[in-house]
């Protein structure tokens, strides 16, 4: 007999199979036409799109626009090969020397995504001798990259420098030789949190371990020129490789790695999400380089943070239960049922407001969470719009609790 290879995602199977149909399930929604960074037409309604990671807007700016059009025209729809044979154009190496640029570092390393940039320097760099040790709530790009490669992986409670410093004190007691790498997050992508990067370094540090911080959610959004946490908290020469992603606040699709590390380009020999892969299409490669220049110099930083403040602070006086509580440009609401929260965004879609749902496994806590991610793009009408529409599905569906926070 054939055992079925699907038998096990029978539960999960199940659980879809629950799900309302037509408009209201929240994975089978499509973007039936995008009319700017901060709406489209969904189920043949006019939406505003609440949560889509696109920080700055970046994604129909004119000047990124062009220069994609321009790649497009002059260098053809895609590169057909690797990085290491015939993917590297002159276009993909002046993005990286944008990068260097943007970042003040020595290298810089394009790869096709965020993910793989997580997958290929967090599985090749910690070998079968070596320990990484990663923050409790990482996302899956960093789960997977331990889980590809051969070290010994230690996770520590989440944004814990304590508990950092205590399972490299006992690690080191072990192991005094050994290669350690940490890996943790600048901003966390389902609550918004921010990690204090000057205390995990410094820990780190101590225990003569390297630090690696994700900042594909930071990039663009914190930091004078828009560098990220590291950059915000002034610890940047403390952090050993820097990685992010072109997907959110760049606008387009791509990862990449940064470091001032002397051998670290001998990576592109070594790093197999980076050989073994088409690399970036041209038009792509110009449109991340255009908006790199963008970000830099802009003062979008600003209104983005003021939406967001704009939009925290509104949906906590409302009385929802916040999962953020510092400056983010992620609003969550603590959903405490599962089933509440699929209704909620069914709601919400009805009302025009597009938001993510987030549940687990792939949540902090356990959280059911309505996940926001504002930009700069959006107006003060729109964000009073959406408070409007969270205050009336909440209410409709008996959510919202008595006490607001009150540390927004
Ligand atoms: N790291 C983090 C923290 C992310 O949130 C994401 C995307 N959700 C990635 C990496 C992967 O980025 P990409 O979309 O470029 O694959």
């Amino acid at each position: 007999m054939t055992v079925d290879l699907f038998e096990k995602f029978d539960a999960t199977l199940n659980n879809f199979r629950q799900l309302p149909e037509g408009e209201s399930n929240p994975f089978t929604v499509s973007m039936e036409k995008i009319l700017s960074p901060t709406e489209a037409i969904i189920n043949g309604r006019k939406t505003i799109l609440a949560g889509t990671n696109n920080y700055m807007g970046m994604t129909f700016n004119e000047e990124a626009v062009a220069a994609a059009q321009d790649a497009l025209l002059t260098q053809g729809t895609g590169t057909t090969g690797s990085r290491v044979l015939n993917g590297t154009y002159n276009s993909h190496k002046a993005l990286e020397e944008e990068l260097k640029k943007f970042y003040g570092t020595e290298h810089a390393m394009v790869f096709s995504t965020g993910y793989q940039a997580n997958l290929g320097i967090i599985a090749t760099l910690a070998g079968p001798k070596d320990y990484i040790l990663i923050d409790a709530d990482s996302h899956a790009s960093i789960y997977d990259g331990c889980a590809m490669g051969n070290a010994t992986v230690i996770r520590f409670a989440h944004n814990d420098p304590e508990n950092l410093d205590k399972r490299l004190t006992r690690l080191r007691k072990s192991d005094p030789e050994a290669g350690v790498l940490v890996v943790v997050e600048g901003v966390y992508s389902m609550l918004g949190d921010q990690a204090p990067l000057k205390e995990l370094a410094a820990v780190s540090k101590k225990h003569n371990a390297y630090i690696l911080v994700d900042e594909a959610h930071s990039i663009g959004v914190f930091g004078a020129t828009g560098r990220g946490v590291a950059q915000a908290q002034g610890v940047e020469d403390q952090i050993d490789f820097i990685v992010g992603t072109f997907s959110k606040s760049v606008g387009t699709i791509g990862g990449y790695c940064v470091s001032n590390h002397p051998k670290f380009e001998v990576l592109r020999l070594v790093c197999r999400p980076y050989m073994f892969t088409a690399s970036l299409p041209p038009s792509v490669v110009a449109s991340a380089t255009k908006a790199l220049q963008i970000i830099a110099n802009t003062n979008l930083r600003e209104k983005l943070l003021a939406n967001s403040m704009r939009l925290n602070k509104g949906l906590a006086k409302i009385g929802f239960n916040m999962g953020t509580t510092g400056e983010s440009p992620i609003a969550a609401i603590i959903v405490p049922d599962m089933h509440q929260a699929i209704a909620f965004w069914g709601e919400m879609i009805k009302e025009g407001v597009y938001v993510n749902l987030a549940l687990p496994p792939a949540t902090p806590n356990n959280y059911n969470l309505m996940r926001c991610s504002l930009s700069a793009a959006h107006t003060n009408e729109q964000i009073d719009y959406m408070l409007e529409k969270f205050e009336l599905v909440g209410r409709k569906l008996g959510i919202l609790s008595d006490k607001a926070l009150e540390t927004v």
